[in-house]
């Protein structure tokens, strides 16, 4: 075995392989795969490996189809043919007008990526595939490129094609511990022998915590038992004349694909099993869990209503494997959180349709710093803190008990609840809040007005509209109060640490006591990388002179391992994480001066406290750092508060505040607020796809100011001109918000992407952002959304609908 390489790969399944194989293709050759046992003995060998085109985001659609083009032409590869059968079509059947209004949605969503699925009626269904019936069945979404590959040949064909690039592949080769230096350099331990090399990548399948161990790093990723069995043939299926579709059920929790003349029929059942949660026999290679059909038994009555087919034939083999499951169900790809040179390929569910996409995405983040896409949907490093095995476990089950069925928007699954909260958490429950989560944070959406107050699972605005729309009046006219919990906050101290921040930020972020700023973060591309607040706080008894940095609570993780990794040895820099200790409560709304000045001494007089000023205080008693700054447009201050004395804080101010006409609000309150004023969401608005000047953030970049990180790649691109520019949009609909991922067309051709979007209360408009093509952002400019499948009016606006001149919140 070599001695060293550049990357070393641990883990020789689809994950494995597909990374080996695009790092070369990336145009790194001095790569190595280290597999225990051979190639395809974990997971991979026994996958009923589909491989379909279908995804939530349009990131999952671009990789998918990156798999699908890939095993295409590793197909045809007349010196290593492999079998796939690429485009016998596949359907995901729905029996909910909701489930059809989603499926339109995704199809919207898709076509900006160049994939096309059809919305098919109950009869075009049963008319594509001749073994269903269409009891309980409304429709379903039709995806032409679906189709099933052999994975052992997928893999080899991966690798043969890696080693001709110059990978080795060493199989035999159990990994069994990892050294990390002082240079951030690693020896990879194997029985036989050491290797070092310049980074690591785990693709370890259901072992990754094994792994994970080597390196200290607890991966939230947990396993399930999954069966399904493979039937004699069947006449009707010789029959039909041609490969039957695929088919996945959420009526009936299955999926079926044709397999020789018979049919290959997988089970979700509610009845479902976590596997390995205490360990893992070190024997368990090429091997399956035991049959256990009993399991499947209430799911299999319905799986023969369907097909009933099924009730004729004979069962002649059945597979339980393990299949890896995260919280969220999507895969963790990319760097692994607090780590130097070390990245993941773990949690994948379907494995052989995406590992195609996530090997080249994972390939491209290792080589180029950053993929073609935004790739935050698959980053490790999007849960914070709350992320652990156990609660992956309690996630992995109710995904399962519900595979194939889509979130809806505002929808929050139970199970893991609530992961994080504060001392407010249950004050504000017993106040009629109703949550949403934010990166395991349960935070106020919105107040019900009744403990049974349940609005329907819909696209369409549901029953809260009127209730968001009543919290905005209020606070609009009077004032309200929210708690934002899980907000990020650093403390940064340290003499440089001024010289550190106006590294990384593309403009110029204010460095004077007791003043705000706003800044952007760009990568080594130009491109959007982060935002971030910056409050610089002077010494007093509660510390040395320091800045408040405050990003998106999901980038707790993400924020941190890129500032400690730009740090220079010799710099006077100290970063601490303030999350899980304070938070933040805001109070928005004309009234919102004199709330304060009635709970808190000094002077906050618009002459004494502007707008984008910091100051330390007391609420009441409760020690607070107050910021004037505002998300919804009205006059406001964020109120920060030791979670010790947050309640006492909480009950200051709701006193104070009751003399004023004070009422809570939620976060739909905030996002609708949000987008009448132009105000832009992280990895929803901010992505690494976009620059700051196509991102409309031009007066946040001083391309004067000196270096920078990302300076010369953004001036190239601004000097190119824009490929994209973000606007916004009324929508002539009142039924229904847009939602992130909708194409935006001038006829048949795409021309945009919707990124967020929102009724706005206080404008009565029906708003949206999106990215378009730049000769298209005019103000006045007409275009056409794809909204589930109706075609509406959209019409670029200015930005900031709601006092574009922004006297409310600096008044
Ligand atoms: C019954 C079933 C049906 C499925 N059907 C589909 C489907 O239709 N479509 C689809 O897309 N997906 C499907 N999947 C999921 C898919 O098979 C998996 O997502 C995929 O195979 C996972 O691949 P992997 O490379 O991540 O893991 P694995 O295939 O488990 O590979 C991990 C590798 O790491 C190696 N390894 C572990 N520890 C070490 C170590 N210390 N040193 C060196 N090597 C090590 C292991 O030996 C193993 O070879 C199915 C899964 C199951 C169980």
């Amino acid at each position: 075995m070599k001695g060293s390489a550049r990357v070393v790969v641990i883990g020789g399944g689809i994950a494995g392989c597909s990374t080996l194989y695009h790092l070369t293709q990336e145009g790194w050759s001095d790569v190595v795969l280290l597999e225990r046992n051979e190639l395809t003995s974990g997971t991979t060998w026994h996958s009923a490996a589909q491989v379909t085109n279908f995804g939530m985001n349009q990131t999952m659609v671009g990789l998918k189809s990156h798999s699908i083009a890939l095993y295409k032409e590793l197909a045809e590869d007349p010196e290593y043919p492999i079998n796939y059968h690429h485009g016998d079509g596949g359907i995901r059947l729905a029996n909910t007008e909701a489930q059809m209004q989603g499926y339109r949605h995704f199809a919207s969503m898709a076509r900006g990526m160049g994939v096309e699925y059809e919305i098919l009626d109950a009869q075009e269904c049963a008319r594509r595939h001749p073994l269903i019936s269409t009891d309980r069945l409304l429709g379903g979404l039709w995806d032409g490129m679906d189709g099933d590959i052999d994975p052992a040949q997928l893999c080899q064909a991966l690798a043969r094609r890696a080693r001709k690039a110059g990978a080795e592949v060493y199989r035999n080769t159990p990994v069994t511990g990892l050294t990390q230096h002082r240079d951030d350099t690693w020896t990879v331990h194997t029985d036989q022998g050491d290797i070092t090399c310049e980074i690591v990548v785990n693709a370890c399948g259901y072992r990754v915590n094994e792994v994970g161990a080597m390196m200290g790093v607890h991966h939230p990723v947990a396993s399930m038992e999954h069966q399904y069995f493979l039937t004699e043939p069947i006449q009707q299926i010789t029959d039909f004349g041609k490969r039957v579709p695929l088919l996945r059920c959420p009526i009936d929790d299955f999926y079926s694909r044709q397999e020789k003349q018979g049919l290959l029929v997988g089970f979700y059942e509610q009845d479902c099993k976590t596997w390995g949660m205490d360990g893992i026999d070190p024997k368990f290679v090429n091997a399956l869990c035991p049959d256990d059909l009993e399991r499947v038994m209430p799911v299999l009555e319905n799986v023969f209503k369907r097909m009933p087919v099924l009730e004729e034939v004979g069962i002649h083999t059945i597979v339980n494997g393990p299949i890896t499951y995260t919280i969220d169900g999507a895969p963790l790809v990319g760097p692994i959180p607090g780590k130097r040179n070390a990245f993941c390929i773990i949690g994948l569910r379907a494995g052989l349709g995406e590992g195609g996409g996530h090997g080249w995405l994972l390939a491209q983040q290792i080589v180029h710093g950053e993929a073609c896409y935004d790739t935050w949907v698959i980053d490790p490093r999007r849960f914070v803190g709350h992320a652990n095995v156990e609660l992956t476990a309690l996630k992995a089950i109710e995904d399962y008990q519900n595979e194939f069925r889509f979130h809806y928007p505002h929808e929050h699954r139970p199970a893991g609840r609530p992961a994080k909260t504060t001392p407010l958490t249950p004050v504000l429950a017993a106040e009629g809040a109703e949550f949403t989560v934010v990166n395991g944070w349960e935070r106020v959406d919105y107040i019900k007005p009744s403990p049974d107050f349940h609005p329907s699972l819909s696209f369409n605005f549901d029953e809260a509209f009127d209730v968001v729309g009543a919290e905005i009046r209020n606070l609009t006219e009077n004032v309200g109060l929210t708690e934002v919990s899980g907000f990020n906050r650093f403390e940064i101290t340290g003499a440089d640490r001024q010289t550190f921040l106006d590294r990384l930020f593309c403009g110029t972020v204010t460095k004077r006591d007791g003043r705000v700023g706003l800044g952007y973060l760009l990568n080594h591309h130009g491109m959007i990388k982060g935002e971030a607040t910056v409050a610089n706080l002077p010494a007093s008894d509660r510390g040395p002179a320091r800045v408040w940095y405050g990003s998106a609570a999901a980038s707790e993780t993400h924020d941190m391992d890129w500032l400690t990794d730009h740090l220079h040895t010799d710099e006077d820099v100290q970063i601490r994480g303030l999350t899980n200790d304070q938070t933040i409560l805001v109070l928005a709304g004309p009234k919102s001066r004199a709330v304060l000045s009635a709970c808190s001494r000094g002077d906050w007089s618009a002459a004494a406290f502007p707008w984008l000023s910091v100051r330390e205080c007391f609420i009441g008693f409760a020690p607070a750092t107050v910021m004037g700054v505002s998300f919804s447009g009205e006059l406001a201050y964020e109120i920060h508060v030791p979670n010790a004395s947050l309640y006492a804080a909480y009950l200051a101010l709701r006193k104070a505040g009751a003399a004023f006409g004070m009422t809570l609000f939620g976060a739909r309150a905030v996002d609708s607020m949000r987008m009448e004023k132009g105000f832009l969401h992280w990895k929803a608005d901010l992505l690494t796809e976009f620059d700051p000047f196509e991102t409309g953030l031009d007066r946040f970049v001083k391309l004067k100011k000196g270096e920078f990180i990302g300076k010369d790649a953004l001036v190239k691109r601004h000097a190119a001109g824009p490929q994209r520019k973000l606007v916004t949009l009324k929508l002539d609909a009142t039924h229904a918000p847009a939602r992130g991922g909708a194409s935006l067309m001038r006829g048949k051709t795409v021309v945009g992407t919707v990124t967020s979007a929102d009724w706005g209360h206080r404008t009565g408009l029906n708003l949206a952002y999106a990215f378009v093509q730049p000769d298209l952002a005019a103000v006045g400019t007409l275009l056409t959304l794809d909204m589930y499948g109706d075609l509406i009016a959209a019409e670029v606006i200015t930005p900031s609908p709601y006092d574009p001149e922004f006297t409310r919140m600096r008044s």
